[in-house]
């Protein structure tokens, strides 16, 4: 039997091959996982136990409650500059979701989608799944990840169709900047491209810095399917809860996907992310104000450290940390780490060709386990040779 052909193109995930060796070893220090360890926070907790008590079992409308994505337009709007309807939302059961969404209502057979190298893994996998070409385009070290725009400009050819963005970069850390953002924005529309905008991380940005929404910009919301998440602002992860913005004529073809596939996202799930946008924001801060100091934390320690270099992510929370003095491939060294010192990184080659020579590391973890963490790899690469 010759099962769709599209699917013998995508790899397993380097990440869980080495999530799987780690399990069942005690005492490890993770830096390996991208979820946040704190809980929902109690109030959302609170809303899904009431959406229970009040009902809210049943199928909801395919594209979301309609007062939910009234709620989100008006975020978006608010917070994120884009002068969207309530119509021109989507709720999905999660950015990954959104994604597929993204990627199967623009492309055809052929069509070359350009997404960040390095990048989150899942964009590569689902491009094949949709029938397209991806074509990596590389994020250097040396520019501290941030896209060289001219080199951009070389990838584009007839077939280009899409440009895909996720800043902030998991697993890079890096936020573009509004410069950048223009000229990615100003290409499109000479090119006449669309962009794919995966701002999960819009709310852990460092530094003072503001985060942008490349649907704000002039010329862009026509042409921009922005998708925004609650697993990273919220920690809810597991809540399988996401959404997305994007033109009418596109969120017509998307509501035939949900109709034929998940048919809505979680009604509860749906209750509660209404409550979590409506709400105080003062959790989205406090997670915030912990991950920033783990940040610091981390960045000093690991500069501290012959052999290693780590530019202080400018958002998310993931450090991308040169490797390449250490004198091993990045895999090899994820491998030491683990085996040696019972500490979980994840290889920088996972996320594409250019992701060799770093490793990376969540600090989605306490600060205690931050601390251990940084001895443990000062030992361990102290110790090679
Ligand atoms: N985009 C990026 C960049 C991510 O890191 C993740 C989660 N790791 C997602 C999208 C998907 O998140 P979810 O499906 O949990 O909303």
């Amino acid at each position: 039997m010759e099962f769709n052909s599209n699917l013998k193109k995508i790899k397993s995930s380097g990440i869980r091959k080495l999530f799987d060796l780690a399990q069942g070893k005690k005492g490890l220090v993770s830096f390996g996982i991208g979820e946040p360890d704190f809980v929902t926070p109690v109030h959302i907790r609170e809303a899904a136990k009431r959406a229970l008590d009040e009902g809210y079992t049943r199928y909801t409308p395919n594209l979301g409650f309609p007062e939910f994505r009234k709620a989100l337009a008006a975020k978006l709007n608010q917070k994120n500059k884009i002068s969207i309807t309530p119509e021109e939302v989507v709720v999905t059961s999660g950015g990954t979701e959104a994604l597929f969404f993204a990627f199967y209502t623009l492309i055809n057979p052929g069509d070359e989608i350009i997404i960040p190298d390095p990048g989150f893994v899942t964009y590569e996998s689902q491009v094949y799944f949709a029938g397209g070409t991806p074509v990596h385009f590389p994020l250097r070290g040396e520019n501290n990840f941030h896209p060289d725009l001219e080199e951009l400009k070389n990838f584009i050819t007839p077939k280009t169709k899409v440009i895909l963005i996720n800043s902030p970069s998991n697993p890079t850390g890096a936020a573009f900047n509004e410069e950048e953002l223009l000229a990615i924005a100003q290409l499109a529309q000479e090119k006449d491209l669309f962009v794919i905008s995966d701002e999960l991380y819009e709310d852990i940005v460092y530094d003072g810095r503001e985060h942008i929404s490349i649907a704000s910009l002039s010329g862009m919301k026509e042409r921009t399917i922005s998708i925004f998440g609650f697993s990273k602002s919220y920690a809810m992860t597991g809540w399988r809860l996401a959404y997305l913005a994007a033109p009418l004529d596109l969120v017509k073809e998307i509501a035939k996907l949900l109709q034929n596939t998940a048919v809505c996202a979680n009604s509860i799930a749906q209750r509660a992310g209404q409550v979590a946008i409506q709400g105080s924001q003062d959790c989205v801060k406090e997670m915030f104000t912990a991950y920033n100091e783990r940040r610091n934390v981390l960045a000093k320690g690991l500069n501290e450290i012959q052999g290693l270099s780590c530019y202080a992510p400018e958002g998310t929370f993931y450090a991308f940390v040169n490797i390449k003095e250490a004198g091993m491939t990045s895999e090899e060294l994820s491998m030491y780490l683990l085996e040696e010192y019972k500490v979980v990184t994840v290889p920088g080659n996972a996320f594409g060709r250019q992701g060799e020579g770093y490793i990376r590391l969540s600090f989605a973890t306490s600060l205690d386990m931050v601390k251990e963490g940084i001895a443990r790899i000062k030992k361990g690469i102290e110790n090679i040779n």
